[in-house]
């Protein structure tokens, strides 16, 4: 592999982080500062047939999308992955991601058990898979009352629901207990660290070896 310069380089691969968490965990707050924090690691924006919330933004928080649309995405096998989720369909579009990876970059996806288990059957090679609880759940159901931008009957559902998706942290690889949110940060940032730092992320080294053996 060669550089501008005509020299070896190393370059790595990019890597999938995963984040998996009941809703109130605090997982939206951690994946938008850990994307402010690093220039290296893009969102990948899922699809939803689910309703926009006040502040979100199409195209920036998700693509917001019918369900005839999102059908027809399934039929032209455009997504990675998807899952049902409270009723509604959420979907990993397969391009973006195919593209950033073969830059290097790293991809960050913010879904849940259901499409964590489907890309870890594909075998998807630099998948890295986090788990993000909440301190107790005390603290889960204070964080969903006071986020109340869903209806209650929502919350009570995604309430009861939270223990069906908390029941899937044994098939993460790193599990954060998000007490503080800055402590979580700079967690998240060492997982990342040191998985970007891994031998075999690591391509063109045999050739950057054999360059320095050449005088190159
Ligand atoms: P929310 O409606 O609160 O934004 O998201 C509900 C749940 O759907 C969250 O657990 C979130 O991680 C998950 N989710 C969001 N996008 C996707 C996706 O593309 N695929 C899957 N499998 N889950 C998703």
């Amino acid at each position: 592999m060669s550089n501008d310069n005509g020299t070896s380089a190393i370059q790595r691969r990019g890597l999938m982080l995963v984040l998996s968490s009941p809703s109130g965990a605090g997982k939206t707050t951690l994946s938008r500062q850990l994307l402010d924090n690093d220039n290296q690691i893009q969102l990948s924006v899922s699809c939803t047939t689910r309703q926009k919330r006040p502040g979100e933004r199409d195209g920036v928080d998700y693509r917001f999308v019918d369900t005839s649309t999102f059908r027809g995405m399934i039929e032209r096998k455009e997504f990675l992955e998807y899952a049902e989720v409270f009723g509604n369909y959420y979907g990993t579009p397969r391009a973006p991601v195919d593209e950033a990876l073969a830059a290097g970059r790293d991809v960050l996806f913010d879904i849940d058990w259901q499409g964590t288990q489907q890309l870890r059957d594909k075998g998807r090679a630099d998948l890295v898979t986090v788990f993000i609880l909440p301190p107790s759940t005390r603290d889960l159901e204070k964080r969903l009352l006071t986020r109340a931008q869903d209806p209650k009957e929502i919350v009570a559902q995604r309430m009861a629901k939270a223990a069906d998706e908390m029941s899937h942290w044994p098939e993460y690889d790193y599990v954060l207990v998000n007490s503080d949110i800055a402590t979580s940060l700079s967690n998240l940032k060492a997982i990342l660290t040191s998985e970007r730092l891994k031998r075999e992320r690591q391509v063109g080294m045999s050739g950057f070896v054999k360059a320095l053996r050449e005088g190159r």
